[in-house]
């Protein structure tokens, strides 16, 4: 009999999506658009505004997260609608870039892999910056180019928005150059003495002038200085500490919309500039707070070279495991706690792991994750790909709950994770020190699982490597894994 396609599933399907809803919102606002712009410029900026309550509404809960991506597209969505024709470009030419810029976003972010999404988002949060410190020059410009006729309400505005646009800018580039391995250099001892307080009097200098006399060379002269300033802060940060400079880099990224917002008196982006900023903000506090570091240690670090002891050479014995010797260690233990790090994202062992856990509680092992605050690349790494091979969200626990699950777990298997549980974090000389970590002082076994010998993203030998009850199992996570399940 011959099949014919079904037509109904088929439409019922693409119009159920949320892509096809979010698709059709936009086009009817658009639409809309031709026939009443202002009520529609009303109706899109609150439909934005109710978006963006739902998806923070939406954060209460890990499961109801998943709701958040949908809302603040959605909210965006509505937000670039509510702008079309208050700015300097025609109807059609906002309609292509947001089409040509929303296109290139999809395509972006399908073709990188997860374990590079940190670097992605600090290259998009420089995308911000050059974004607004080019709005910044365009609204200059607005009031011709040599002019000095910009309210002086508006100097102040264009000036502290220009300075954070920079600073994203360029800080973000770091940040990113520095996440995806292209700079591995050590700035903390090649810049000059200095250099950094040089370049925050220089910008504050500018900033100023571009008060007095606010013209295109004046803010021109802003955005490089700044510019500068953004660079001289994020090149000698590393380690552990690079987390807290991406959430500060997402808030300067908001601070920037804000000022520019102010500028150009679009309410849409005063509060998205303030919403961004501030929450940037509180993350960012609260991140130091979990990493027991203070602000001003993360943005003005300690030169390693005066302060810091060279990283230990690989010096005591190792005890090593095959996968099938771990298998057995596994099947006896009655509590197990799983630490993943980055390495299970690089292997892409999230998958397999649950299944290994699966296993180990059909045996009856009580089984838990245990998730550090900066585990992988990026907030909420592990979360995210420990949901995706559907790990239920009561069996990940966060720092304390961990330290409290580890004190009565017979086994802990460390899959890809160093600096997470690096004791050199106790050790006043260390570069990560005061970082918490998991306490394994009174877990009986440890097995670790990775390629090598080798340090994680701080750079440092770790101790707990050369602890009488330490175990390395040797291997790629993914495969280890598989071995591991195999002979279980
Ligand atoms: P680390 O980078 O400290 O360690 C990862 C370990 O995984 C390495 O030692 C590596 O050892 C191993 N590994 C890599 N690939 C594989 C693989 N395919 N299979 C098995 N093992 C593998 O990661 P942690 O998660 O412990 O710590 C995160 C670090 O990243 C912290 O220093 C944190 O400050 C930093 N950071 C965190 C961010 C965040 O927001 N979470 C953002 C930016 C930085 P080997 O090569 O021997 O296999």
């Amino acid at each position: 009999m011959m099949k014919y396609p079904n037509v109904p599933g088929i439409l019922s399907m693409v119009l159920g999506s949320k892509i096809a809803q979010t698709l059709g919102l936009c086009a009817t606002i658009v639409g809309l658009h031709w026939i009443w712009p202002d009520m529609v410029r009303v109706i899109s900026t609150a439909l934005s505004m109710a978006f963006c309550i739902m998806a923070f509404a939406s954060l209460v809960s890990l499961k109801e997260s998943q709701k958040t991506i949908f809302y603040s597209t959605l909210s965006f969505s509505c937000a670039a609608c509510s702008i079309v024709d208050t700015l300097i470009l025609a109807q059609w030419e906002w309609v292509m870039a947001i089409l040509l810029g929303g296109g290139l976003g999809w395509g972006i972010t399908r073709s990188v892999s997860m374990i590079h999404l940190p670097q992605l988002m600090a290259f998009f949060h420089a995308l911000v910056g050059m974004a607004t410190a080019l709005l910044g020059l365009v609204l200059v410009a607005l009031h011709g180019l040599f002019s000095t006729n910009i309210p002086m309400q508006t100097r102040w505005e264009l000036a502290i928005g220009g300075i954070m646009a920079a600073i994203t800018l360029t800080g973000s580039l770091i940040a990113g150059a520095k996440l995806h391995g292209w700079l591995k250099q050590d700035f903390s001892s090649l810049m000059p003495r200095h250099s950094l307080l040089f370049v925050t009097i220089a910008s504050l200098l500018v900033g100023f002038m571009m008060v007095v006399w606010p013209n295109m060379w004046s803010m021109f002269a802003l955005l490089l200085i700044s510019g500068l300033w953004g660079a001289a802060i994020v090149l000698p940060i590393g380690g552990a500490d690079m987390p807290v400079v991406i959430s500060l880099l997402n808030a300067c990224s908001g601070w920037a919309t804000l000022g520019i917002g102010f500028s150009l008196e679009h309410p849409l982006f005063i509060v998205v500039g303030s919403i961004v900023g501030f929450s940037g903000a509180v993350l960012s506090w609260i991140m130091c707070k979990g990493m027991n570091r203070s602000l001003k240690d993360v943005v003005f670090p300690t030169p390693l070279s005066a302060n810091i002891s060279a990283p230990l050479a690989h010096t005591g014995h190792v005890q090593t495991l095959s996968p099938e010797d771990a298998a057995f260690v596994l099947s006896s233990a009655s509590r197990v706690v799983i630490i993943p790090g980055y390495g299970m994202a690089a292997a892409h062992a999230q998958h397999v792991l649950q299944e290994l856990n699966e296993k180990l509680s059909e045996n009856g092992t009580v089984v838990h994750y245990a998730i550090h605050p900066v585990a992988g690349r990026m907030p909420g790494h592990m979360n995210v790909l420990l949901a995706e091979a559907k790990v239920p969200y009561e069996s990940m626990l966060e720092l304390d709950e961990s330290n409290m699950e580890l004190s009565q777990s017979d086994v802990v298997l460390i899959i890809g994770a160093n600096d997470i549980v690096n004791t050199l974090s106790k050790d006043p000389s260390s570069s990560i020190y005061g970082m918490p970590i998991f306490n394994l002082e009174k877990v009986k076994t440890v097995l670790f699982i990775k390629r090598s010998m080798a340090a994680g993203y701080a750079g440092l030998d770790n101790p707990l490597f050369y602890e009488p009850n330490t175990f390395m199992v040797f291997g790629d996570g993914k495969k280890v894994c598989t071995d591991i399940l195999k002979h279980m």
